[in-house]
């Protein structure tokens, strides 16, 4: 490589201060250190992007590493945790320093957004390959699981879906009058810390959606042993995503296209008034297992598959 390891580390990804006080010791040594507050669980998570699978290999630098982190926060998003700090894990092919910058500009400009230190990590040559380890804290006993989601519990959005799906489609070719957001969607999705912690105490379960609503929402019913019906008429749909509905009749787009990065999760009915502002209520979980989709008085069942690296 054109720039020594170090010097890479140094010049891309060392910072001068840390964002949070658990930070006790960042890049440079063997290890991190990390300092965890009396009364609180560490959550951790860690998500791999590899080129042409996750993403394609003419993606913008600058939104890859803005993506990146964004997974993996959405994780600790979902479990009502505190972000606090990451490891990045770089396997690339060439030292490419314009690539570089714009991508690390991408990955710390959220990760200070968030107060989020970038404590250290590990950088090879090989295919292009970015693995983020994502720690955050979360009151003792307090995460949101996906376990615990109780029959008659509300399912409710953190905001809208498809428009990622959406932003897939335009970039493979697919034409539509307002495609800024559902690019925005789908290239820099916003990962929903603020409503995962407001959260904390009031859900009985909790998962973001990487995968699609239908395969994600899935996890759920299966852990907690439950199924549910969604109201077709409450899903929280743009503008763009309904045109693109009634041009291709293709209303299931946004029940399973992925990386839509909304919380879904299950709430007591009697708690519907501490709903954070918003999230919508889509649904009902029931006692019959399975998932069902109301669409004007009928009844769909909706085949629950979720997205799987290793199937035929
Ligand atoms: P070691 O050989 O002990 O694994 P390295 O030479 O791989 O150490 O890394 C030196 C320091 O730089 C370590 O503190 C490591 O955590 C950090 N580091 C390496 N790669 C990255 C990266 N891509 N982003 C952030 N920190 C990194
Ligand atoms: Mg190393």
């Amino acid at each position: 490589m054109a720039l020594s390891e170090f010097s890479l580390i140094q010049r891309f990804f060392q910072q001068t201060t840390s964002a949070n006080a658990t930070t006790n010791l960042g890049i440079g040594d063997d290890c991190a250190l990390m300092s965890i507050p009396a009364g609180y669980q560490l959550a951790i998570t860690t998500d791999t992007m590899v080129e042409n699978v996750h993403f394609f290999a003419d993606a913008d630098p600058e939104a890859l590493g803005h993506k990146l982190l964004a997974v993996n926060l959405s994780d600790l998003a979902s479990m009502g945790a505190t972000p606090l700090a990451v490891t990045l894990a770089l396997t690339l092919p060439q030292v490419d320093e314009s690539w570089l910058t714009a991508f690390s500009h991408g990955f710390l400009s959220l990760a200070k957004q968030h107060q989020v230190d970038l404590i250290g990590g590990d950088t090879t040559r090989g295919p292009l390959t970015l693995t983020v380890q994502a720690m955050g804290i979360v009151p003792s006993g307090k995460a949101l699981l996906r376990s615990s989601a109780q029959v008659g519990d509300l399912i409710c959005l953190s905001g809208n879906i498809g428009d990622a799906g959406l932003g897939l489609k335009i970039h493979q070719g697919y034409t539509c009058a307002n495609p800024a957001e559902a690019l925005q969607q789908f290239n820099r999705p916003n990962p929903q810390i603020t409503i995962g912690q407001a959260l904390l105490g009031i859900a009985t379960a909790c998962i973001d959606l990487s995968d699609g609503l239908v395969g994600d929402l899935g996890h759920i019913l299966q852990q907690s042993q439950v199924g549910a019906c969604l109201d077709w008429s409450a899903l929280p749909l743009s503008e763009a995503v309904l045109s693109y509905i009634a041009a291709s009749n293709d209303w299931a787009m946004p029940l399973t296209a992925g990386d839509d990065y909304q919380l879904c999760f299950t709430l007591p009915a009697d708690a519907l008034e501490r709903l954070p502002t918003g999230c919508t209520v889509i649904g009902k979980i029931e006692a019959t297992p399975g998932l069902r989709l109301n669409k004007a008085g009928a009844i769909h069942p909706l085949a629950i598959k979720a997205y799987e690296h290793f199937s035929a």
